[in-house]
C-alpha cells in the first residue's frame, strides 16, 4: 500500500500521477486534454461531465498499473475559482462550468462600490473581480433556467471543480470542498473559516447549495474501483498544492511558478495579512484545523513573452534557446523590456498599460532583446516579492521555483541576483501533483509533517552574487521603464 495517486484537474488537461512513497517518485501518469467552450467573446466554459469522465479515465489507467489493492489513497489538486452547477439527485451538471478566465460578470464586479470592496477584501482576502467564483455563481442563479429549477426543488449543488469531482467519485456521498478552494470563491471568510453570511447575502447565494468546507488533509470519502474502496484524502487548489509540494511550510518561504504567467505564493504563517499593494490574502494550506496563510501575486505575462520572441519576432527556434542567446552578451546594453502585453497586474493594477521596449541603440542586437525579455521576468517577480515583504513585515527566506521557464538557468541565476535570495530548483518540478500526494499521505498518516521536506530534492541552488548594488540599480532602471508604460 505504498502508492498514492494525485489527480490534477487543470484547465487545459486533467492528469493522474502514480507516486511511489517508498521510492519517493512518480512512476506513471496518464493525461487527457479537456476542451474549452467560448460561447461569446470573453466567456469561457467547460463541460463538467467531460472533466469528470476524463478524470475517471486517467484515474483508472493509473490504478491498473499496480492494482487497486496497492493504492493507499487519492489526493486532488484542481483549477481554482471555476464553478460547477449540478443536480444533487442525479449528479448531472445543470449547465456548462463557468471557468476562472470567464469575464461575463466583469461589468457587475466593476460596479461594486468602494465600501463593499473593502468589506469583501477584509472578509475574503480577495479583491472584487470576476475572476473569483462569487459573481459567477450569482450569474448562474439569475440566468440559467435549469439551475433555477433545481434550486426550487432543493436539489441544486454548486461548487468548485474539486467539490464536483468528490461528489462524482464518491457517487454522491460527499458534498465537500477544502479551505484553499473555498478561499478563492469570495464567499468564504478566511478568518472565521466559514461561509460568510454577509458575502452570501451580497451575492445572493444561499448557504445550503454550497459544500461543507473541510481542512486540506481531511478524509473526503472513498472511491470504489475494482472491488476496492480507495480513500480520497488531501485536496487543495493547484497553486496551494504546489506550495505544499515545494515544502514551503515555514513562514517566509516562497514559491514561484514560471509558466505562461508567473505565480508567487508567500507563506505568512498563522498571520492573515491584508496587503496594501493589491496582493491577495489566501489560505495556503491547513494540516488538520491548523491554517497557514499566504499572500499571492501573479504576473500575467512571463513565459508568454518568450513565446512572443519565438513566434512573433522569430528570434528563437525554441523557448529553451533563449538561455544561451541571453548569456552570449554580458548585459542588455541598456535595453529594458516591460511585458505588459495585457496590462499590468499586481502591484500596479493597470489593465490599460501596454508593453514597452526602450533604451535601443544602433548597436542593439537580438541577444540584447532576448536578454532584456528574460530579465523582465525576474524584475516582475521582484515587484511581487517587495510588495509582499513590505505588506507583511516578513522577510523572504528564499524562492523555490517550478514551471516551464524555471528550466532556464540564466533566468534563475538572474532572479537570485535581483531578489538577493537563493533560488532553489527541485528535481521534481511537478509540484502541484506532489502537493496532492503529500496532503494525502499526511491525511492517511503515512508520513508526518516533519517528513514533508524529505520528499523534495534540490536539483540546483542559485545563489545571489556579491554585487547587490549593481542588480538593485538595474531594477530601479526597470521601474523607470514601467513608469513609462503607466503614462496615460
Ligand atoms: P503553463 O503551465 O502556464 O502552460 P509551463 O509551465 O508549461 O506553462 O511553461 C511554458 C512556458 O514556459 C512557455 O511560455 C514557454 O515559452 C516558457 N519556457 C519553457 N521553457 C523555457 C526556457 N527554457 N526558457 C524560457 N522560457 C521557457
Amino acid at each position: 500500500m505504498s502508492y498514492i495517486i494525485a489527480l490534477d484537474a487543470g484547465t487545459t488537461s486533467v492528469r493522474a500521477m502514480l507516486y511511489d512513497t517508498e521510492k519517493k517518485k512518480f512512476i506513471a501518469s496518464a493525461q487527457q486534454e479537456v476542451g474549452q467552450i467560448f460561447p461569446q467573446p470573453g466567456w469561457v466554459e467547460q463541460d463538467a461531465d467531460e472533466i469528470y469522465f476524463k478524470i475517471a479515465y486517467v484515474l483508472n489507467s493509473c490504478v491498473t498499473k499496480v492494482g487497486a489493492e496497492h493504492i493507499a489513497g487519492i489526493g486532488i489538486a484542481n483549477q481554482r475559482e471555476s464553478v460547477v452547477f449540478w443536480d444533487r439527485v442525479t449528479g448531472e451538471p445543470a449547465c456548462n462550468a463557468i471557468i476562472w478566465q470567464c469575464r461575463r460578470t466583469s461589468a457587475f464586479c466593476d460596479a461594486i462600490p468602494a465600501d463593499i470592496r473593502a468589506m469583501i477584501r477584509e472578509k475574503s482576502g480577495l479583491h472584487a473581480d470576476a475572476y473569483f467564483s462569487a459573481s459567477k455563481i450569482r450569474w448562474g442563479l439569475e440566468n440559467v433556467p435549469r439551475v433555477q429549477e433545481l434550486q426550487r426543488q432543493g436539489r441544486l449543488c454548486v461548487g468548485t471543480v474539486d467539490a464536483y469531482l468528490l461528489f462524482k467519485l464518491t457517487e454522491g456521498r460527499t458534498f465537500a470542498t477544502d479551505y484553499t478552494n473555498a478561499s478563492r470563491t469570495m464567499l468564504f471568510n478566511i478568518n472565521s473559516l466559514k461561509w460568510d453570511e454577509t458575502l452570501l447575502s451580497y451575492f445572493g447565494v444561499p448557504a445550503d447549495i454550497l459544500p461543507e468546507v473541510r481542512p486540506c488533509t481531511a478524509r473526503m470519502g472513498e472511491v470504489q474501483i475494482g472491488g476496492e474502496k480507495i480513500p480520497i484524502a488531501g485536496v487543495a487548489g493547484d497553486q496551494q498544492a504546489a506550495l505544499v509540494g515545494q515544502a514551503c511550510i515555514g513562514c517566509g518561504d516562497g514559491k514561484i511558478t514560471y509558466g505562461t504567467g508567473l505565480f508567487m505564493l508567500f507563506n505568512t504563517g498563522e498571520k492573515c495579512i491584508r496587503s496594501d499593494s493589491g496582493m491577495l490574502a489566501t489560505i495556503g494550506y491547513s494540516f488538520g484545523n491548523r491554517v497557514t496563510y499566504a499572500l499571492e501575486g501573479s504576473v500575467f505575462n512571463a513565459g508568454s513573452s518568450v513565446q512572443w520572441l519565438r513566434d512573433e519576432l522569430g528570434f528563437l527556434n525554441s523557448s529553451a534557446e533563449s538561455e544561451a542567446i541571453a548569456a552570449s552578451v554580458p548585459d542588455t546594453g541598456g535595453v529594458f523590456f516591460v511585458p505588459a502585453f495585457t496590462g499590468l497586474g499586481a502591484p500596479f493594477w493597470r489593465g490599460d498599460a501596454r508593453g514597452l521596449l526602450c533604451g535601443i541603440t544602433r548597436g542593439t542586437g537580438r541577444a540584447h532583446i532576448v536578454r532584456a525579455v528574460l530579465e523582465s521576468i525576474a524584475y516582475s517577480a521582484r515587484d511581487l516579492a517587495e510588495s509582499m515583504q513590505k505588506d507583511s513585515g516578513i522577510e523572504l527566506n528564499g524562492i523555490r521555483c517550478d514551471g516551464g521557464a524555471s528550466a532556464n538557468s540564466f533566468l534563475m541565476q538572474f532572479q537570485a541576483d535581483v531578489l538577493g535570495v537563493n533560488i532553489d530548483r527541485p528535481v521534481e518540478r511537478e509540484s502541484t501533483a506532489l502537493g496532492a500526494v503529500l496532503l494525502c499521505a499526511l491525511s492517511l498518516g503515512i508520513i508526518g509533517e516533519e517528513e514533508l521536506s524529505s520528499f523534495r530534492t534540490c536539483e540546483r541552488l542559485f545563489r545571489p552574487s556579491e554585487n547587490w548594488e549593481h542588480f538593485d540599480r538595474l531594477y530601479r532602471q526597470y521601474r523607470k521603464a514601467v513608469e513609462r508604460t503607466l503614462l496615460r
